[in-house]
């Protein structure tokens, strides 16, 4: 997008402020540019030239969840994500080229399936020779950064060899499909290190109702962290891949930021929803499971995909469960695909009034459809001494499809 239409969506702005009272920053900080109005004033501000780029403007557009509560409120229907993506490329294409390349350099290894393996492996060793335990002793946790890197490595794990989700695909019944449209499971990029089990639930589910599903071993990251920091070429890029993999395929994606870039451009369906499309068969038998869920809303599901109901409506297949909302889904938990990296310090404040309603809810499980809320908000609860267990939606399913009935 070039500034002549990055300022053409800037203008839709009235000023109104409605949106102000719902974005989660303002409402923290209280500083008009750390809101929705300020930062598109300051957006106005950078493209007409009467800005420098300086920290000041940086702080502030930087501090930006791209969470989209503001979208929501807007009667202008400002398309805040698309304006806030274009901004922040313009940003880095004025970069000097070497920090650009050291900021690339960074989201490629995050989004590299090569890399996870080296990475859970550190995260093994951290926590089998108790080095986290040593971090707390030594008081290293109280600062942000090293908390939430903490909260991160005790989640990750070895991801799984695309060959073995073949393997057990193979070895499930051979359903008789034969008009039925190829579905295809996106196993993503981080979420396939910190979340391997959603991928294994979902084939297990999928086998369970009679579709089959493959999982192509040559798909890429979704692009959603390219996209968010500045880098839409190799996000189109990645699109493109997937694209071409995935073929006419119905793509089915277990994390919910990553069904929010996909969208249509790969067929894409958030998993929830998919399963809830599907018939299932009659008989099938579905364990009571005795508990209170509680269901957080990460933005991506609610303001982009704009499909709260999902994960609530395939819960209520379960019988027995109490199924909660977690207070407070509409603001934003902190995590923001690589926010709770840059952002540490708001991104864990953004958590605390969650972490509080699940002391008091004190559920047996809370569920997130998106792969970094469900991180941050499992090491969170957990740094608060809370026994929760944190997982996606579908994987409880899978457990009552496991369980055998009393
Ligand atoms: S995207 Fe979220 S954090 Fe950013 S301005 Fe909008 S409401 Fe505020
Ligand atoms: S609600 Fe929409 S039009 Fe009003 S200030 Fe916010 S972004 Fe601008």
């Amino acid at each position: 997008m070039d500034n002549h239409d990055l300022l053409l969506l800037a203008d839709q702005c009235v000023k109104c402020g409605l949106c102000l009272p719902r974005c989660p920053t303002f409402r923290l900080l209280h500083n008009e540019a750390d809101s929705p109005r300020g930062r598109i004033a300051l957006i106005q501000g950078l493209a007409t030239g009467q800005l420098d780029d300086g920290p000041r403007v940086s702080m502030h557009l930087d501090g930006c969840l791209e969470c989209r509560a503001c979208e929501m409120a807007c009667p202008s229907l400002v398309q805040f994500g698309t304006l806030m993506d274009a901004a922040r490329a313009a940003r880095v294409a004025r970069l000097p080229a070497p920090r650009r390349r050291l900021r690339r350099l960074r989201l490629d290894v995050l989004a590299s399936a090569s890399t996870l393996p080296l990475f859970a492996g550190l995260a093994s060793v951290y926590r089998s020779v108790g080095l986290g335990w040593l971090a707390r002793a030594l008081g290293l946790l109280r600062l942000s950064r090293l908390l939430v890197l903490h909260g991160l490595v005790t989640r990750l794990r070895q991801p799984r060899k695309p060959g073995v989700l073949k393997t057990l695909h193979a070895a499930g019944p051979q359903p008789n499909t034969a008009d039925a449209p190829r579905v295809a499971l996106f196993r993503g990029c981080v979420a396939r290190a910190l979340e391997p089990e959603v991928m294994d639930a979902a084939r297990k589910v999928f086998e369970r109702i009679g579709v089959p599903v493959s999982v192509p071993e040559e798909q890429g990251c979704c692009g959603a962290m390219h996209r968010h920091n500045g880098f839409p070429g190799v996000a189109d890029r990645y699109l493109d891949h997937n694209r071409a993999v995935f073929g006419d395929a119905t793509v089915v994606v277990g994390a919910s930021a990553c069904a929010a870039e996909l969208g249509p451009a790969v067929a894409s369906v958030e998993l929830c929803r998919a399963l809830l499309h599907l018939p299932w068969p009659d008989g099938l038998q579905v364990t009571p499971l005795k508990g209170v869920v509680a269901v957080h809303e990460p933005c991506s599901q609610r303001n982009q995909l704009r499909d709260r109901e999902a994960p609530y409506a395939l819960l209520r297949r379960v019988p027995g469960l109490e199924i909660v909302p977690l207070p407070g889904n509409d603001t934003c938990c902190g995590a923001a695909g690589t926010y709770l990296l840059d952002q540490p310090r708001l991104a864990l404040e953004l958590a605390e009034p969650k972490v509080r309603s699940l002391a008091e809810l004190r559920p047996r499980w809370l569920v997130s459809t998106n792969t970094g809320c469900a991180a941050h908000l499992g090491a969170a609860a957990s740094a608060a001494g809370l026994d929760v267990e944190v997982l996606h939606p579908v994987v409880l399913l899978a457990r009552a499809l496991d369980t055998p009935a009393p």
